[in-house]
């Protein structure tokens, strides 16, 4: 049985229970484990009678969920790959993707919650009775790419498909029709996306398309209850689409038939705690395991799906124009160095950018401007004792935020009154260095009197329904200046905005973290894609960048919109520095209230690992604090490990895990520590 066994337990393969009747694998069940009763999955069955029959230590299984359909084998196959891919028990991946009440509820809770289900179901007005809409002409393109993917379903075999098409190209399209007929064979769809923020609009697209089919979501805003039945509503094949976020690709479909990754190259697809799996990557698995297509969209896709369709693993398919005929926004740099200084400071907005926001406004016209950093000042400055807005409780500053009146650390929360002087001098003069959302908007109120101003970001859309009620008053025309971070740039379909302004994307070019510049490239692309939606007023739609380095490889690439060009150029980087797609990574993090603890159980790590057979094929560097060292008291420090060899990467981690279980009650003091493979930040 797969049984929830904490991490730290070190338990790592199913346990034994006996049965006296035959269990199905996949099974539902709960059973004993210590003093409580847990939810167990049957992970074999039969294998070990004769030895289990001997054994008097082994205990009997509690009830079985006998009206639960089992798990298929292809769902349990999935669990145990991700198990043994990010080096969890499985026994722990299998029942942290499961929705949780499924662990609280007993047999009887269960089936209680299953009539009443179906109850409701049946009561459902029949969706065979809906009248399907109608659906446009594809373009050539569109239909090639629909051909390919039916051409793949057909194979024994299919190979992922990458659709690769620039916002407004049509893809949306492209997995509806592919969903269309593969519901019309009477298989379920999996449709996942980044965030749940951006599920209630393709669901309304797909709910749209298919009145005559059930659809459920599945995200982590979902109550408990809910999550329950929309997963009862996929296992019992009464739910035809199922679309949600990473957590969905472990949605149980006997049916499936289709897998759509949208947006693939977004990190929020990488579960950053617990089993730190990729949905992307695991959605390829689930597509190869059960023989079905999957397509990743994106008008950026990640290096490394770029990187095998160049190798012919994964079939490339593109939707080079937009439809409708719309222009891409013209792309511009702005040479910031150029202008002259105030104080050594630059003014927060170009002339000719000024001007551009001026004429839109003018026009009626809407513009985005984004700046991804939120708050008002990433940190407050007394000249006088060099006091700065540090947090007590994390290496990083506090942020201001100047209309809540606080400085708060968005790394551990905490937060306090702004002070009236400095604390350490009592200076009364002390200042904002620097520029977050807030003091942009605030800048650009002045700037452009009389415009109608909103900002988007974490701290505005906090509450429910902010950020609904925020993109409702964009598109109702409500609003001329849209600021916000990263935020704005992600999926809204805004019609009227023909001015997009990047105001200081610099830094990303110059991070440690080697991916910083594919993510920038995809982030401004996405910002671009906002702009010019509507055809009619694409010819005119601009995408301004502030810049001091305009003559970087990255902004001449983002000028033409050539993500071809930019892959190439990333990719042969990445190929002569030796990082990913071209090695295999994982990070060994380790956390402690004292850094010297989570540094010995690193040491000790590093030479465990040189003990092992294939110590020869992974490069073991020295261990370091990561970008922010120290968050709400705990240090954290992180070592790296590569090798060019997945496979031999992959034996060491296993062989390694039971060691590293092993150290850690050596090492007391250890507040946590964890294997990251395939870590998307370093
Ligand atoms: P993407 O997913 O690449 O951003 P969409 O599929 O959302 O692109 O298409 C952009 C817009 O064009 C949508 O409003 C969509 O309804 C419309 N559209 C897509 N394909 C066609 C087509 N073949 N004919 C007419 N309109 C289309
Ligand atoms: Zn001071
Ligand atoms: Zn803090």
């Amino acid at each position: 049985m797969a049984v929830e066994t904490p991490q730290h337990s070190g338990l790592s393969a199913p346990l034994d229970y006996l049965s006296e009747r035959p269990l199905t694998p996949g099974s539902l069940l709960r059973v004993p484990l210590g003093k409580r009763e847990v939810l167990g999955v049957v992970w074999t069955s039969g294998g070990s009678a004769a030895r289990a029959a001997d054994d008097a230590t082994l205990r009997q299984v509690g009830p079985v969920f006998d009206q639960l359909p089992p798990l298929a084998p292809a769902w349990l196959a999935l669990a145990e790959f991700a198990a043994a891919y990010y080096q969890r028990g499985v026994g722990e991946l299998a029942l942290s993707v499961l929705p949780p009440e499924l662990r609280k509820l007993d047999a009887e809770g269960l089936a209680k919650r299953q009539l009443r289900l179906v109850k409701r179901l049946a009561r459902e007005p029949q969706l065979g009775d809906a009248a399907v809409p109608d659906r446009p002409e594809l373009d050539p393109a569109q239909r090639q790419a629909l051909a390919a993917v039916e051409a793949e379903r057909s194979r024994p075999q299919p190979q992922p498909l990458l659709l690769h098409g620039v916002t407004g190209s049509g893809k949306t399209e492209v997995y509806l029709r592919a969903a269309e007929s593969v519901l019309a064979a009477g298989r379920q769809a999996l449709v996942l996306v980044p965030e749940i923020n951006l599920t209630p609009q393709l669901e309304a697209r797909f709910a749209s398309r298919f009145p005559d089919r059930r659809l459920v979501a599945m995200h982590s805003g979902l109550t408990p209850a809910q999550r329950l039945s929309h997963w009862l509503m996929a296992l019992l094949g009464r739910a035809d689409i199922v679309l949600g976020t990473r957590l969905s690709v472990f949605a149980p479909l006997p049916r499936l038939g289709l897998i759509v990754v949208d947006e693939e190259h977004d990190p929020s697809y990488k579960q950053q705690e617990g089993a730190r799996y990729s949905a992307r990557d695991l959605a390829v698995y689930r597509a190869h395991l059960e023989r079905v297509p999957v397509i990743l969209g994106s008008a950026t896709p990640s290096l490394e799906s770029w990187h095998r369709a160049d190798e012919g693993r994964y079939r490339r398919l593109s939707l080079d124009a937009r439809i409708g005929g719309g222009a891409l926004p013209r792309v511009r740099l702005f040479d910031m160095g150029v202008l002259p200084r105030d104080k050594g400071v630059a003014p927060v907005l170009a002339p000719p950018v000024l001007r551009a926001l001026a004429e839109r406004l003018g026009r009626g016209e809407q513009s985005l401007v984004f700046l991804n950093r939120r708050g008002y000042a990433p940190v407050l400055h007394c000249a006088d004792c060099g006091w700065k807005s540090g947090c007590p409780h994390c290496s990083a500053w506090r942020v201001f935020h100047k209309r809540e009146r606080t400085l708060r650390c968005h790394h551990c929360g905490y937060s306090e009154r702004v002070p009236r002087a400095c604390p350490e001098c009592g200076n009364l003069d002390i200042s904002a260095i620097g520029r977050g959302t807030e003091r942009l908007e605030e800048q650009l109120a002045e700037l452009l009197p009389g415009a109608r101003i909103a900002r988007l970001d974490a701290d505005t859309a906090r509450g429910k329904g902010q950020l609904e009620s925020r993109l409702a008053e964009v598109h109702a025309g409500e609003v001329d200046v849209l600021v916000g971070t990263q935020m704005v740039t992600k999926g809204h379909d805004f019609r009227r905005i023909t001015l997009v302004v990047a105001v200081n994307p610099d830094s990303a070019l110059f991070a440690a973290d080697f991916r910083a510049p594919e993510r920038l490239f995809a982030l401004l692309m996405q910002a671009a894609g906002r702009a010019g939606r509507d055809a009619a007023a694409s010819a005119g739609s601009e995408m301004w960048v502030q810049t001091w380095h305009p003559q970087h490889a990255l902004y001449a690439a983002l000028k033409r919109h050539d993500f071809a060009a930019f892959a190439a150029s990333q990719l042969a980087e990445r190929r002569g520095a030796g990082l990913p797609p071209f090695s295999h990574l994982a990070l060994l993090r380790a956390e402690s209230r004292d850094a010297a603890v989570a540094m010995g159980f690193l040491q000790a790590a590093t030479d465990a690992a040189r003990t092992l057979p294939e110590a020869g094929q992974v490069t073991l560097y020295r261990p370091v604090p990561p970008a922010v060292s120290k968050v709400a008291g705990v240090e954290r420090l992180q070592m790296l490990l590569e090798s060019p060899s997945r496979v031999g990467l992959q034996r060491l981690l296993a062989d390694w895990l039971p060691r590293l279980h092993a150290l850690r009650g050596e090492h007391k003091g250890l507040a946590r520590w964890a294997i990251d493979v395939d870590p998307l930040a370093i």
